[in-house]
């Protein structure tokens, strides 16, 4: 594993269109492709249904915008953005509602609903799956799944996202094979070069969005399995409970292991928490006494609450309210305290902001 494959570059802010320009340059995406300006290059977007991105189920437009336009300064020409919308779901509509087909046409790049795209029968590991032909045949991959929450996987990131590029049939198909070992297969036959996650405001727990949750931030890295593992993490989850990242990483995909992985942070936060429309994040947020706490931050919270919620541990916090932001900064307090400027508090988890695993172990055991 190259010393490129352990990085995780990642930026905070609300503003997907400049971070991405920022994320792109900051990794120098066009040293990575190796072909030079003749290379075939996809990007690969979520688009699972036709809700907009503050839903929290598909990827900003804005975002492949900035990677076009990176893409095209950078004297690459031959760019396609290619997906098909989960089953029951029509792709064209998806890229009217959210704008990809105006997008398409200003920058004259291919639009593809891989519905309609050809297919290559691939095997590996004793399963066969049909994949768009135009994916097979690209040389560089660019996949920007959304960071969110799945009912049946718990989380779904950059690995998760090419069932974009199968057949309907191979679609319904996984899920009769329980998706985890499909999608490490499907991911050890074609795999992302580049992952680029969409984390502005995914949904807490389904792919289909409702309960959006504002994370303000973008992060990409090489390996779609440490991306997938830090997206595990920044949900609440140990990336060996999420059972096709460890198949995955067991199959030689990538690697889960994030104490290896190199953390580059190109700026700090500094956005407010905005109301959320989504009755469970508003649920999860009477646990709280947030003063001017920033979003990424809150974020962090909230994930670990969900995670909370679901072993049951959140019935003590009820009149014992967490506190959150930098209104508490000099303040000393019984309550618990999330991040450095609680730091006078009786007891608090440090951090700017610290991190959903940290925030889930400090709360579970206060
Ligand atoms: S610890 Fe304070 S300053 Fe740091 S991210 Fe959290 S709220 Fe913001």
């Amino acid at each position: 594993m190259s010393d490129v494959d352990k990085r995780l570059t990642i930026i905070y802010g609300d503003t997907p269109k400049e971070m991405t320009a920022k994320l792109l340059e900051a990794v120098d995406m066009k040293s990575l492709i190796k072909k030079g300006a003749s290379a075939r290059i996809g990007i690969k977007p979520n688009l699972v249904n036709a809700t907009p991105p503050e839903k929290g189920a598909t990827t900003h437009p804005e975002i492949v915008e900035a990677v076009i336009l990176y893409l095209q300064a950078s004297g690459f020409r031959d760019i396609v953005i290619l997906e098909g919308s989960w089953v029951g779901a029509n792709t064209q509509t998806a890229f009217r509602t959210l704008g990809y087909d105006r997008l398409a046409e200003t920058y004259g790049v291919r639009l593809l609903d891989t519905k309609r795209d050809a297919f290559v029968q691939k095997s590996y590991n004793g399963i066969t799956m049909e994949i768009s032909k135009t994916a097979l045949e690209l040389d560089f991959l660019i996949d920007i799944p959304v960071l969110k929450g799945h009912c049946q996987t718990l989380v779904t990131g950059a690995l998760k996202n090419l069932k974009g590029i199968i057949s309907d049939r191979e679609k319904r198909h996984f899920h009769t094979l329980g998706l985890h070992k499909p999608i490490a297969c499907l991911n050890r036959i074609i795999s992302a070069d580049f992952s680029i996650v969409d984390g502005i405001c995914g949904d807490l727990d389904f792919e289909e969005g409702g309960n959006p949750v504002q994370m303000n931030r973008i992060f990409g890295g090489t390996d779609p399995v440490l991306v997938d593992a830090y997206i595990a993490q920044t949900m609440g989850y140990r990336p060996e409970e999420i059972g096709y990242l460890k198949l995955s990483a067991d199959y030689g995909v990538g690697s889960a292991d994030l104490s290896g992985a190199e953390i580059v942070e190109l700026n700090k936060d500094t956005g407010k928490v905005k109301d959320s429309p989504s009755r469970i994040v508003k649920e999860l947020s009477a646990y709280t006494a947030a003063e001017d706490a920033c979003s990424a931050c809150f974020a962090n919270l909230i994930q670990a609450l969900m995670r909370l919620k679901d072993e049951g541990g959140l019935a003590r916090f009820g009149e014992n309210k967490i506190a959150i932001g930098q209104g508490y900064r000099g303040k000393s307090l019984s309550c618990p305290g999330i991040g450095n400027c609680t730091s006078e508090f009786a007891s608090h988890v440090s951090g700017c902001p610290p991190h959903t695993p940290e925030i889930l172990d400090y709360l579970s055991y206060y």
